[in-house]
């Protein structure tokens, strides 16, 4: 029996062993301690991403490589296909760097269709330096076709690069880095990989490096070509979140040899079902049932969502608010990680008793 009881759409529900890892004694990130640690973390990141190209960890969240990313890859013009909350942040970030954004907006609760963004790059060949791609909308709980939406931006023209946020997916919904030809991929660790906050890894195609190489002022911290030669030597730029690393191997080693990523994907699948049904009396799922995310649900429940969650906070459960648009009338589950399957059917017999009319 777990002590599980956080259904957040990230910060996730965090294994008592891996909060242990984090405690070990420090070692100097310099040290061939470290440099082990960093191989075995950058050989198991490559089978989570798929991919024989480089990967890497930083240590800020999530935002800090959509950043990253436009900073590696973007001298001039983006594409960003916003279909949430999420998806708009790199837009708004975009903006904040004085780039040119163009976006294909997907109304709140549908998936980003390959179709239409054809259509819009169509007549634009090699308009873009990249498009941006959310594969898991965790506003809205939608989960992007992200394998056919590269597609078409490859196919439009080899000199856009493609950048897929994967934060609320890795971990919880395959990813194919090198078989959809992505460019750049990140997630920070606090949902499907189920860490604490605090570290964000993500993979860099060749092409994205060569891109990054052409563009003159890339700042210091996000810098993609500091990451690939410091890694090159088994390191990192700068001091690293040396905990995180500890329990990031521990947990990739978990994630692969122990439950096994298709057994993992599996459950998230089976957690999406199982809350679905378990909540299709009192609550409508908020988004287009085709793209229902593995990962998060957001519900839209005949009673008060504020006081659906007020009442669980009472019984102990923490769920997640609305967001956004879709503050007022949604509560989200975030359904992801190393939640137990009993542990989230003891959260919706609750959810039963307290949301039903
Ligand atoms: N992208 C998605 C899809 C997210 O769900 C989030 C956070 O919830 C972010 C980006 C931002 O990540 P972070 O909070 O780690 O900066």
């Amino acid at each position: 029996m777990s002590d599980c009881k956080f259904f957040v759409p990230g910060p996730t529900w965090v294994r008592p062993e891996l909060l242990e890892e984090m405690t070990r004694p420090m070692i100097g990130h310099r040290s061939a301690e470290f440099k082990r640690l960093f191989r075995a973390i950058a050989n198991d990141l490559k089978v989570l991403f798929a991919t024989t190209q480089d990967t890497f960890v930083a240590t800020c969240s999530g935002t800090g490589l959509m950043q990253a990313s436009l900073v590696n890859c973007v001298p001039r013009r983006v594409l960003v296909t916003s279909c949430g909350a999420f998806s708009e942040r790199f837009a708004g970030i975009a903006e904040s760097m004085g780039l040119e954004v163009d976006r294909l907006t997907t109304p709140w609760g549908t998936a980003v269709d390959p179709d239409a963004l054809e259509d819009h790059l169509s007549g634009r060949r090699a308009h873009y330096d990249a498009v941006t791609l959310t594969h898991n909308e965790t506003s809205t709980g939608v989960t992007n076709d992200i394998a056919a939406l590269a597609k078409v931006v490859r196919e439009n023209s080899s000199d856009t690069l493609v950048i897929v946020d994967a934060v609320s997916s890795l971990g919880g919904i395959p990813v194919k880095f090198d078989e959809w030809g992505l460019d750049v991929c990140f997630a920070s660790v606090q949902k499907g990989i189920a860490l604490p906050p605090g570290i964000t890894v993500f993979a860099v195609s060749q092409r994205a490096l060569d891109r990054a190489a052409k563009l003159p002022y890339r700042g210091t911290y996000f810098d993609f070509l500091r990451y690939k030669k410091d890694a090159d030597g088994d390191s990192v730029p700068t001091t690293p979140s040396i905990p995180h690393f500890y329990a990031l191997a521990a947990q990739l080693d978990a994630i692969l040899r122990r439950e096994t990523l298709e057994a993992r994907f599996e459950r998230h699948i089976t957690m999406r079902d199982l809350t679905l049904r378990r909540t299709s009396t009192f609550a409508k799922l908020a988004a287009d049932p085709d793209y229902a995310s593995p990962t998060v649900s957001a519900l839209a429940p005949v009673k008060d969502p504020e006081l659906v969650r007020s009442e669980m906070k009472n019984r102990g459960y923490t769920l997640g608010g609305g967001y956004g648009e879709w503050k007022a009338t949604t509560f989200r589950i975030g359904h992801m990680g190393d939640i137990p399957l009993d542990a989230l059917e003891e959260m919706l017999d609750e959810l039963n008793e307290v949301a039903r009319a």
